[in-house]
């Protein structure tokens, strides 16, 4: 009990760190020496700070705990995606998955524990939203994958792309945080150009991004540009309006002109009519944009069915006509529940 009362170390920023030393009668350049720790050598525990002394690793351990994350379960995929179960400090566990392809190997991962949304397709709405992540939390997953890549892979991870549980701009500052750690020099170092956030479309959030000038890009969860359509798909886009969110990509490409990834799966009956095409191509006209048609992943209900290859290849051929690039992709690691969409702890339980 003692130890969850304590706060987590890393939830201090730098300055934090530096005042607490100083509120210590220390030098605040200790707060610099822990802050590498933590962030930049990934130390997971006060002990492994070798250059500080045994008085001051005890006034930390006094004072603070660090809640590691640990991988609970690892599968792996006959085609070489892995799947981590995750568990967090209070034993609840999200997922994370490792996509490697021959150029890349690309991370996915989760940003809450369930989902507030619901998305009817989506395995993960299935799970209540039981809280956000912390920023070490996000980050961990991303350490933790970067290792793996370079056990499995020989290589370090190449991309991030928030595409696993929760949505991401429902648990904003963590995400910002988590991606400002992972960039830094101090952290992970990496660029943000490589960094892709998914969500299901949240006009005011995209604005609040675009505002920020940010350099990663944005993807969005479009499935259909029909507005009844999507409501039947994704009820919460009722509040969203197809309106709102076109005017929000508006803003935030003329705010960074990066162009904008629509994630888009053909249901059979549902969204695979010539309508439903012509609706896609006009809402592709209002920003630079590029389309992922992705193969449905069933979760295990009857209502949603991938339509026919040739209807999606109409869709590619209807966006190539205006000259907007459509990549019908293949799902990964759909033996082992780890495809988009497919995300539900059903390893749950396996840890407790
Ligand atoms: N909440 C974010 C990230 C979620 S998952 C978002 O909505 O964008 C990443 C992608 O997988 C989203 O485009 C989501 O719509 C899609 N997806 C969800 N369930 C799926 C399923 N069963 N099959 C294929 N894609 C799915």
């Amino acid at each position: 009990m003692e130890t969850v009362r304590k706060k987590d170390i890393r939830a201090l920023s730098l300055e934090d760190l530096r005042d607490f030393f100083v509120n210590n009668n220390d030098k605040s350049f200790r707060g610099n020496q822990v802050y590498q720790w933590l962030w930049k050598k990934g130390i997971h525990d006060f002990e492994g700070m070798t250059n500080l002394s045994i008085e001051t690793r005890s006034l930390l351990e006094e004072h603070f705990v660090i809640n590691n994350i640990a991988i609970d379960r690892q599968q792996k995929s006959k085609d070489g995606t892995l799947k981590n179960a995750v568990k967090l400090f209070d034993n609840l566990i999200v997922e994370s998955v490792l996509i490697p392809t021959a150029t890349r190997t690309t991370a996915c991962v989760s940003s809450q524990v369930g989902c507030s949304l619901d998305c009817k397709f989506c395995a993960t709405a299935s799970i209540k939203r039981m809280r956000n992540l912390n920023i070490d939390e996000i980050y961990d997953q991303v350490v933790a994958m970067d290792k793996q890549s370079r056990y499995y892979f020989d290589r370090p991870l190449s991309n991030i792309v928030f595409m696993g549980m929760g949505e991401p701009l429902m648990n904003y500052k963590n995400l910002m945080g988590s991606i400002a750690k992972i960039t830094q020099s101090d952290g992970l170092g990496m660029s943000p150009s490589r960094i892709t956030i998914s969500t299901s479309g949240i006009p005011k959030m995209i604005k609040k991004l675009a505002d920020e000038n940010v350099k990663f890009g944005l993807a969005v969860s479009l499935h259909s540009a029909r507005q009844e359509v999507r409501e039947q798909l994704m009820p919460f886009a009722e509040k969203f309006p197809l309106t709102d969110l076109a005017d929000s990509l508006k803003y935030w490409y003329k705010a960074t002109s990066s162009l904008v990834t629509y994630e888009y799966v053909v249901w059979k009956d549902i969204n695979d009519k010539q309508e439903d095409i012509d609706a896609l191509v006009k809402f592709c006209m209002h920003v630079p944009c590029k389309v992922n048609l992705i193969e449905y992943n069933p979760i295990g209900d009857d209502t949603f069915k991938q339509a026919d290859t040739t209807q999606v290849e109409k869709y590619q051929k209807a966006l190539e006509r205006v000259r907007i690039t459509a990549t019908i992709r293949r799902s990964r690691g759909k033996d082992i529940d780890a495809a988009c969409g497919q995300l539900a702890n059903k390893t749950k339980g396996l840890s407790s």
